[in-house]
């Protein structure tokens, strides 16, 4: 399905709402290429759906403006925009069948020949031969499926998904993830995708944002920012970090050097977000590895002493806490291979990490 007409990129520009004394989105500036699929992902209360309210119409922006291309579609009415939703809630109409569900928008406009068109969108989201059943005649996914034909249908040159997959239970939604991403790719429509679900957000998406309190903390695709996080914030947000308090100390060629209680570590100075004062030393669990305390950790590794606090069995992995002697707790993640050692609460261990897969953050000298 080609786009009738290029829609540019989505501009959002100091886009501010506040309702009352409490500002819910904050001077927001961002572009969301066109044809590409972003998420903006956050924690609830962050700002996102009124974010994505004010893309759509539904939310009058307090300042700021919203450009599609060079046109700015701030003023115009939710149905004048060439913009569609679907919500969580999917919104269907029960007393329509499916067919006539997702011929809805084009009736709307007066089309008489809707056949083919509706065909081609059920056949888009899998569901040829559902024509003639009833929303409730239908699991929560496949209604899902139904809602997004019927938002694309319309030929939106955006498309907002606010918590598409919220309602799904995760099996369905691991699977939504992937279909989803599968019709972006074969419509070519820019996706707006809000979730709380950091996984959610890595796999489906080009581009992520990660918002806080009405404002983006960090903008960039999923690899990039769960390897190189660039507040402590988004570390934690995004998967399991160890953050370990301490002080830049000086560089030595292109490593920028850190001590923590007394302990000195390095990392690469492209991986360092700061170049002095407090930091945190961030290593993701699964880049960390665990030894026994009496090995030979490999040449060039780093690594800090400790006992095992808790073993937690998680399938394809097994979590531990290792307890250093100063009471941080570092998390480890072991792939449950086979081959490897396995670790009981209340044995010293090492862990050790590679410091090319660290990286630095600034700390406020009051945090931690
Ligand atoms: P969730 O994932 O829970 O939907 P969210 O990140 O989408 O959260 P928003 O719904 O955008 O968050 O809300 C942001 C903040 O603005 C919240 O603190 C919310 O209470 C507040 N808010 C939203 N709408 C209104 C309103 N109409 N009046 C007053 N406050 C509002």
């Amino acid at each position: 399905m080609a786009q009738e007409t290029p829609a540019g990129d989505l501009r959002l520009a100091n886009l501010t709402k506040t309702f009352g004394p409490f500002t819910a989105v904050d001077d927001l500036s961002l572009t969301i290429a066109q044809g590409s699929f972003f998420a903006l992902l956050g924690a609830s209360g962050c700002g996102k759906t009124t974010t994505l309210r004010m893309i759509a119409g539904l939310e009058e922006p307090t300042s700021g403006q919203v450009l599609l291309g060079d046109r700015d579609i701030a003023g115009l009415r939710p149905y004048k925009r060439p913009v569609n939703t679907v919500f969580q809630s999917y919104a269907l109409f029960p007393h329509l069948d499916i067919f006539e569900n997702v011929a809805f928008g084009l009736r709307r406009r007066g089309i008489r020949s809707v056949d083919s068109q509706v065909r081609e969108m059920l056949s888009l989201v899998q569901l040829d031969g559902y024509e003639r059943r009833r929303p409730t005649q239908l699991s929560g996914g496949q209604q899902q499926r139904v809602a997004l034909a019927r938002a694309l249908i319309n030929h939106p040159q955006v498309l907002l998904l606010d918590e598409p997959l919220g309602a799904l239970d995760l099996k369905l939604r691991r699977q939504m993830q992937i279909e989803l991403k599968r019709i972006q790719t074969e419509v070519g429509i820019t996706f707006v995708h809000v979730t709380h679900d950091q996984e959610e957000a890595m796999t489906m998406a080009d581009t992520v944002a990660v918002m806080n309190a009405g404002r983006i903390e960090q903008l960039g695709a999923p690899a990039d920012i769960y390897e190189f996080p660039a507040t402590a914030f988004v570390a934690n947000f995004l998967g399991q970090s160890n953050l370990i308090a301490g002080e830049v100390s000086g560089s030595n060629g292109d490593d920028t050097l850190v001590t923590a209680r007394g302990a000195r570590f390095s990392v690469p100075s492209a991986r360092a977000r700061a170049d002095e004062g407090p930091v945190y030393l961030g290593v993701r669990p699964e880049k960390l590895h665990l030894a026994g305390a009496a090995v030979q950790v490999p040449a060039g590794s780093q690594h800090l002493e400790g006992t095992i606090s808790d073993a937690s069995y998680v399938g394809v992995s097994t979590q531990y806490l290792l307890r250093t002697s100063w009471g941080t707790e570092l998390s480890v993640f072991v792939a449950n291979s086979g081959t490897q050692q396995r670790f009981a609460v209340g044995e010293r261990a090492v862990a050790y990490w590679d410091p090319r897969h660290a990286f630095l953050l600034g700390r406020r000298a009051d945090e931690d």
